[in-house]
């Protein structure tokens, strides 16, 4: 039997949460990852880590979005129900979101089906933070801190035999010819790799902070958002569309806290611990897609993953396991080559 040689390219939450499926699948085959980032230097590392869908499609139509968020639920569901679970990051949590505006933002169609507690806010609760809050929910999800993930994740794929090569690929050509076929999860990478003009950067920054008191999650209008993670809190956000500007920017963080303090008072006495910054891979709908890619006279196998916008940690092993179905369907198709 020919070895089955797989590269996958990223080392993001997607990139290593489709490796670690892979082998799952694949137990006898090689498989490397080919990245030029590693953990705190991807958008990855800068994410909340709240599981919470959008409430529209980002798949090609809402049956595929379903199935990838209830694919994904489950999967961060039994993590956070290992023994694992302190270690990789994954834990449940529970809060609010709130609404002056419109009652439709404060449901979720995915997660209400999905989560064991999402109900409407009392009065009572809708007083409980300064603001003349008008709609609100109270419900449950799960938190994946993604710097404990990341790092569990990698040491998880070493462990496996999971060779890490860090490069970066200017194109397509400079790949290997012994790999049977490519799994792209480059996120916003994809934009130059592919000559992808759907995807765009939503720029996303954040603060943590040490609030020790805060245990249920807030959120606000106008991406404004509290998350307690396990040894910070996440204060967000902002979603700047095409801006490239992975630099601090002092008047968002003002901004960001100004809202923040403003919903949860007592946040004035946090200290502040960090800033992070990042572009969130922003296309509609997300790229899962076989591709046969011409490359110098051959054809290389590619299973497009990417393009996973502000909602990476959502819906990242949802997506690995469709990548992987395509990937099955790629390595029986030989007579396409
Ligand atoms: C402020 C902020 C908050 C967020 N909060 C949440 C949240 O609470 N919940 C949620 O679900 N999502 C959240 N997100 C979104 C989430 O971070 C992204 O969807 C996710 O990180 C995308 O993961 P990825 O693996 O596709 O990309 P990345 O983490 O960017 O990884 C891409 C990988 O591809 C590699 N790569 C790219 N191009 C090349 C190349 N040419 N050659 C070699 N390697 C290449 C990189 O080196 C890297 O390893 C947030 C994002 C931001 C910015």
């Amino acid at each position: 039997m020919t070895e089955l040689n797989i590269a996958v390219l990223g080392a993001g939450i997607v990139g290593l949460t489709t490796v670690l499926e892979l082998k799952k699948e694949f137990r006898n085959a090689t498989i490397d990852i080919i990245a030029d980032k590693f953990y705190d230097e991807t958008t990855s590392f800068v994410a909340a880590g709240i599981f919470r869908p959008p409430t529209g499609d980002f798949g090609v139509n809402e049956n595929v979005t379903r199935m990838w968020i209830k694919n994904s639920y489950s999967y961060w569901d039994n993590l956070k129900s290992s023994s694992d679970a302190e270690q990789l990051g994954a834990k449940e949590v529970c809060g609010y979101i709130f609404s002056k505006e419109y009652p439709h933002i404060v449901r979720n169609k995915y997660l209400e089906s999905l989560v064991p507690l999402y109900r409407q806010a009392t009065d009572e609760e809708l007083k409980m933070c300064p603001g003349e809050w008008k709609y609100g929910s109270y419900f449950s999800t799960l938190l994946i801190d993604p710097t404990k993930y990341l790092k569990w994740a990698l040491n998880k794929a070493k462990n496996s035999d999971i060779n890490i090569i860090k490069k970066k690929l200017e194109s397509f050509s400079e790949i290997d010819r012994k790999y049977d076929i490519l799994v792209n999860c480059t996120g916003f990478g994809g934009k130059i790799l592919c000559g992808d003009s759907s995807i765009v950067p939503l720029r996303g920054q954040i603060c943590k902070v040490r609030a020790p008191w805060i245990q249920n999650f807030f959120y606000g209008d106008n991406d404004t958002y509290i998350i307690p993670s396990f040894d910070n809190v996440t204060l967000g956000g902002c979603r700047q569309y095409d801006s490239y500007n992975t630099e601090v920017s002092i008047l968002d963080y003002q901004a960001i806290r100004s809202r923040c303090e403003n919903l949860l008072p007592s946040l004035k006495k946090a200290e502040l611990i960090s800033h992070r910054v990042g572009l969130r891979p922003h296309r509609i709908p997300l790229r899962m897609e076989k591709e046969y890619c011409n490359v110098k006279g051959a054809k290389i196998k590619i299973v497009h993953n990417y393009g996973h916008g502000g909602y990476g940690v959502t819906t990242a092993p949802g997506t690995a396991l469709n990548a992987i179905q395509l990937v099955k369907e790629m390595l029986s198709e030989r007579s396409k080559l």
